[in-house]
């Protein structure tokens, strides 16, 4: 059994309702022992988007990363299918942000996520839930963190 951390976000549709039925998905790929709030985040990249509903998940489960993986990317398409392809591919993301503490550099899979140190509206829901991460949350911009804003309890 191992202890993965799956962060979560969507901006298209009603977000917070893709963000929610990717909670309960993901409670089929082992034992969901810890959700985040969810949040509200500004969107990262290109400005000109919806802003974006995040959360992130303590997951323990038997799957190894690549497995998960594999799940997770399932999991994102089943999800997009549900409300429509018109809201395109983007409708829900899923990615690993940390597998058990390990390091992995591949071609397929980094783990942890490769922009989790950059990026506050991963770290933010993930600290909440995980606080060995506050110590890099910390070193992030305030003006960034600031970006990323409670928005609901994990359930309900
Ligand atoms: P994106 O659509 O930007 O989330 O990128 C998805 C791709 O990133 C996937 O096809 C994965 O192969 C790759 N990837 C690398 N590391 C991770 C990770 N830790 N979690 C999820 N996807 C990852």
């Amino acid at each position: 059994m191992a202890r993965a951390y799956v962060g979560l976000g969507s901006n298209l549709g009603d977000a917070e309702a893709n963000v929610r039925a990717a909670i309960e998905r993901l409670g089929c790929l082992g034992t969901l022992r810890a959700t985040s709030s969810l949040y509200r985040s500004a969107p990262w990249g290109r400005r000109d988007q919806p802003a974006f509903v995040n959360a992130a998940v303590a997951l323990d489960t038997e799957l190894d990363p690549h497995a998960l993986l594999a799940e997770l990317k399932r999991a994102e398409r089943e999800l997009g299918r549900e409300v429509g392809e018109r809201w395109g591919p983007r409708l829900i993301d899923l990615d690993i942000l940390d597998y058990e503490g390990r390091t992995l550099e591949g071609v397929e899979l980094t783990v942890p996520h490769r922009h989790l140190a950059q990026r506050a509206f991963a770290l933010v829901p993930l600290t909440e839930i995980a606080p060995q991460y506050r110590a890099l949350l910390a070193r992030l911009d305030p003006e960034a963190r600031a970006e990323v804003v409670k928005l609901a309890p994990p359930t309900g």
